[in-house]
């Protein structure tokens, strides 16, 4: 898909992640923030040599650009993808780790438990605003850490699993204790089935980033 790009829908009810989650929260971080990338990118890619390119390629073109109205329309198409994938990385109903994940997790972690120590570990040290993913190289997993729009898709990384830890992500339910909100979303609401796509899908990915 090429610009104008739309605002995709939500994979579950507004209140469905209640109460890791608030409706208000995700009301405002949904509606505003992440509807404010798609509206802004949508702005500046018009008329522009991206116009014609999807999503993916414009944040790959766009990664480590020098000039200011590249480096916006980086941040812009960064967060609506960044966005989109956070979403993907909640689902309220409880989903089984199971297969070649859970497997991939005990080899290089130890164990579930550890995983989510290494992401709540990761978002709460990351200084500012940013993200805590999980990623997977060659079927290997690792956990990294990313500041303000900065995604590890952008340099062809195959992503798993992300939460967003910028403020407006928790302000309302969690105030000023990002580890409570951290900890409180990685027990509870973890989309393992979205991760094991993704590490399934892992040779796609990193094919279409290299073309
Ligand atoms: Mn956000």
């Amino acid at each position: 898909m090429t610009a104008p790009f739309s605002l995709a829908p939500l994979p579950w009810e507004e209140n469905a992640l209640e109460p890791v989650i608030s409706a208000r929260t995700i009301g405002f971080h949904y509606h505003k923030h992440h509807a404010t990338y798609v509206k802004t990118l949508n702005e500046l890619v018009v008329k522009t040599k991206l116009a014609d390119m999807k999503l993916e390629e414009i944040i790959r073109a766009t990664a480590g650009a020098k000039d200011d109205s590249e480096k916006n329309i980086f941040n812009n198409a960064a967060q609506v993808w960044n966005h989109d994938f956070y979403w993907r990385s909640m689902n309220p109903t409880k989903t089984k780790l199971s297969g070649k994940l859970a497997s991939a997790i005990t080899r290089d972690f130890g164990g579930t438990a550890e995983l989510i120590a290494a992401l709540a570990e990761a978002g709460k040290t990351q200084f500012g605003s940013g993200w805590a993913w999980l990623v997977s190289k060659d079927g290997k997993l690792s956990v990294e850490k990313t500041g303000n729009a900065m995604t590890p898709m952008a340099k062809g990384t195959n992503c798993l699993l992300t939460v967003d830890v910028w403020e407006h992500a928790y302000y309302l339910d969690y105030q000023n204790e990002r580890p409570k909100y951290l900890e409180s979303l990685l027990g509870k609401i973890i989309n393992w089935d979205y991760a094991a796509e993704n590490l399934s899908r892992e040779g796609e990915a990193v094919r279409a980033a290299a073309e």
